[in-house]
């Protein structure tokens, strides 16, 4: 058989044409938001002030397989897809392992990471809706910048309200956005009511993704002809970000490649997500059978610590309440936190697919991320995000198993993207002032003590 390439690309015309949808294959779906007040589900109309009317659309429907990817936003995928899934013969090479890996390469775009995959479909339908713009959170930095991007490339106002740690740690980031035509608040801020109630409460704050979240909605509800759009968590961010799935498992099907796992990092659950779903797909209708497994950081730890309850996705409360893996909307990770995956909670499709058993998890301190990010970096030549170096390291550590026992598994992850703009992490990690602090039990209880109760 022919040797398997360094890297696999599809032509454009083996480019995926529609989004594969795996709550259609779910015999379990994932509960449906509630309203904050009443706790009924909530229904379009009632979703209609905050987010773009297909986009409800699509976070409503369990049922439809594919939706078709309108010509626009395909046209715009392809100036930087479709991305490259790398076989990572060098990485191999030094860790000596039998194992066969994989990464599904998402950064090769200005916005660094694989959330331009979403936010192109987010502001094509905003824009198609006639609306005048969207307001946003972003944390790191890397959903705004997408966003930003995305709203640039299609005429639309974009306004970001982001975490005022990132604002002022990261003033490049900002300025990314800035080219491209977003105006950036640091949050919280004094321009809402939300922001203004948060910081009487919490002089001195620096911020957090939820306060964030609260801002940008108040923003657009409160403005005539803007939406609310999210990077993560929602059912229609895991569909937009199925492409990278559907990509992956074309390139390696043209090898006749069968992964036995599939490995990504787990924030709010996007990523891996969109890259999972058609193999789940599989494993849903009994077609084939994977190991999956979320990474997410011991200091955030979601999945592996949280509950599945129903749960604020805001810290101002005014958000939908969705069921999922959660640490309680109040949850702040140490202040020494610095891999990024900070969100309380978690994708309600991966969190009902995780309850399920139909997917593992597991987390991992910092320094031995930061430890993976290294050895990529000087092997694979990568300078990886610490987001996705959770994945680097869980596919590493297996890849460490398989040389042990002499099994030649085959191991695919998600490396979401590039890590320029954390810098200040990465120097932190060299100076030795990186610490691995993990919640207890009672950090984690101040959390679940607010959990809305919801019968
Ligand atoms: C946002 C981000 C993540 C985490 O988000 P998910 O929704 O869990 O995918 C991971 N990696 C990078 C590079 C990101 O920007």
């Amino acid at each position: 058989m022919e040797k398997i390439p360094y890297k696999i690309y599809l032509n454009e015309s083996e480019m995926p044409t529609a989004w594969y949808n795996v709550r259609s294959d779910m015999k379990k779906k994932p509960a449906p938001l509630l309203n904050p007040g009443t706790h009924q589900p909530m229904g379009a109309d009632e979703l209609a002030p905050v987010f773009c009317e297909e986009l409800i659309r699509q976070e409503l429907d369990n049922d439809t397989p594919y939706f078709q990817i309108p010509d626009e936003i395909l046209s715009f995928y392809k100036m930087y897809r479709p991305s490259p899934l790398v076989r990572a013969y060098c990485l191999e090479e030094k860790l000596q392992t039998p194992a066969k890996i994989y990464y599904k390469f998402e950064g090769n775009n200005t916005s660094g990471s694989h959330k331009l995959n979403s936010a192109i479909a987010q502001a094509y339908y905003a824009k198609k809706q006639g609306l005048k713009g969207v307001t946003t959170e972003t944390g790191a930095g890397q959903w705004g910048t997408a966003l930003s991007m995305a709203c640039a490339y299609l005429g639309l106002d974009c306004k970001v309200y982001m975490v005022k740690v990132s604002y002022e740690q990261k003033p490049f980031r900002r300025e990314v956005m800035r080219t491209y035509g977003a105006s950036v608040t640091p949050s919280p801020s004094m321009e809402t009511e939300v922001g203004r109630r948060i910081l009487a409460a919490h002089p001195g704050t620096t911020g957090s993704l939820g306060c964030a979240i609260s801002e940008a909605v108040e923003a657009a509800t409160t403005r005539e002809g803007y939406r609310y759009v999210l990077g993560s968590v929602l059912n229609q961010v895991l569909l937009h970000q199925s492409i990278i799935g559907l990509e992956t498992k074309t390139a390696l099907d043209k090898y006749g490649i069968k992964p036995d796992m599939i490995i990504g990092c787990a924030g709010g659950g996007s990523n891996l997500g969109g890259l999972i779903s058609p193999f789940m797909g599989e494993k849903l209708r009994g077609e084939a059978d994977y190991r999956i497994i979320a990474v997410e950081p011991a200091s955030c730890p979601s999945f592996t610590r949280g509950r599945f309850a129903y749960d604020f996705c805001d810290t101002g409360m005014v958000c939908p309440l969705a069921k999922m893996y959660t640490l309680g909307a109040d949850f702040i990770p140490a202040p020494n936190h610095a891999g990024g995956l900070r969100y309380h909670g978690m994708s309600p499709i991966l969190s009902e697919l995780y309850d399920e058993g139909l997917m593992e998890a597991v987390s991992v301190p910092q320094t031995k991320v930061f430890e993976a990010a290294e050895q990529f970096a000087r092997t694979e030549g990568i300078l990886p995000a610490p987001e996705s170096a959770h994945a680097i390291r869980v596919a590493i550590d297996e890849a460490m198993r398989c040389k042990e026992t002499g099994e030649e598994k085959t191991i695919v992850f998600g490396l979401t993207g590039t890590g320029y703009f954390d810098m200040v992490a990465y120097e932190k990690f060299h100076d030795g002032k990186m610490d691995d602090y993990i919640p207890t039990d009672e950090d984690l209880e101040v959390g679940f003590s607010k959990l809305p109760k919801v019968d």
